[in-house]
């Protein structure tokens, strides 16, 4: 693999702990970055870590967060930028082993360490948005109305350059100990993915407003709960 297709793996990204299950491949990094709905914000504030849900988008090596122009982590990239820590995890599965101690998840999980910077080109913020928007509902950004002058000066767009970036990842079954496998207790995996409805059309609609098909087809992930043997529910 080249440097191309790697994030450098450092001592800031590499785990302590199991880091058989650490990965570095841009394209797995990526995936992960873009299936979740949203990201973990963590950054120092007066000494003291916060760590903040919002919503993100990657457009080839920098990740966008979506932020309120009033916002504290706003107010602090705007000053020189501010160093974050970025997660994206996402649930693959409940891990239900004979022993208590192996219970585990299921997961892909991403942590990105970087700067944020508050983006300041008009051509680069509006970029963002509508990169933003398509990341949560693929073709929704030609689907609405853009937002106006007041709307972007409300919002602020913060960048990081993606260059540190790790991977962590666990599947597959419970992993117990010999000692325990005959023990009479159920084991194995619960299958978890996102789920979402029908979609519900506002009530006030205008006429002749048909559903669009980046709405109809909306799903996410790649959810394959496969043909598990038929359940014994005792
Ligand atoms: C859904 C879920 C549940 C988890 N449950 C537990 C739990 O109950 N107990 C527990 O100990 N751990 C749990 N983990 C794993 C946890 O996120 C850490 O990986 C783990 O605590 C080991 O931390 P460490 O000290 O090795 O990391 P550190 O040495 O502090 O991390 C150093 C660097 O390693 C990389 N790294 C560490 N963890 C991750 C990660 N998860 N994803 C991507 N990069 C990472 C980052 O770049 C980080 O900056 C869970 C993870 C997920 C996604």
């Amino acid at each position: 693999m080249s440097e191309q297709d790697t994030y450098p793996q450092g001592p800031r990204t590499t785990p302590t702990r199991l880091r058989e299950r650490a990965g570095y491949a841009v394209d797995a990094v990526h995936a992960v970055l873009d299936e979740g709905l949203i990201c973990h914000v963590g950054v120092v504030v007066d000494g003291e870590p916060v760590v903040l849900p919002t919503i993100h988008a990657r457009v080839g090596r920098t990740l966008y967060l979506h932020t309120s122009t009033g916002s504290r982590l706003t107010r602090l990239a705007a000053d020189g930028g501010v160093p974050v820590c970025v997660t994206v995890t996402l649930l693959d599965g409940l891990v239900l082993a004979r022993s208590q101690f192996h219970h585990s998840m299921n997961y892909r999980s991403v942590v990105v360490r970087g700067r944020a910077e508050l983006v300041t080109d008009p051509a680069e913020k509006s970029a963002a948005l509508t990169a933003v928007v398509d990341h949560v509902v693929p073709g929704r950004a030609d689907g609405s109305r853009p937002g106006d002058a007041k709307e972007l000066a409300a919002t602020a767009v913060l960048r990081i350059a993606l260059e540190e970036a790790s991977l962590k990842q666990r599947s597959g079954p419970p992993s117990d100990d010999d000692e325990d496998l005959a023990l009479p207790y159920w084991a194995g995996v619960i299958p978890v993915a996102l789920g979402f409805g029908p979609p519900r059309p506002a009530t006030d609609l205008a006429d002749g407003v048909v559903l669009p098909g980046h709405v109809a087809g909306y799903t996410r992930g790649t959810a394959d709960f496969g043909s598990a043997s038929p359940p014994r529910v005792e």
